[in-house]
């Protein structure tokens, strides 16, 4: 289990208490949720879990924004959509 002081996805320290992230994933959750924002707009309807699954499985996803659209999966309760690196 992690602590409750460092980020749910590395070991770095978390920005604030009402974020789960460190600096970085928090950066990418935000740009994630952009990115979000404008599919949205330009699909109409699309659930959050279905964006993250998509970007999840997109080479032009970024590492963090991966393990954030990852995290955020698994932690609603979805499975990954591919299997997961080794
Ligand atoms: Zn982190």
């Amino acid at each position: 289990m992690h602590s409750k002081t460092t980020c749910s996805i590395c070991k770095r320290q978390r920005i604030g208490s009402n974020s789960p992230y460190c600096l970085y994933h928090d950066l990418a959750l935000k740009k994630v949720k952009e990115g979000y924002e404008v599919w949205k707009g330009a699909l109409g309807m699309l659930s959050w879990e279905r964006y993250l699954e998509i970007i999840f499985t997109l080479n032009e996803t970024g590492d963090w924004a991966k393990e954030v659209a990852a995290h955020e999966l698994v932690s609603s309760g979805r499975e990954l959509p591919q299997p997961a690196k080794t």
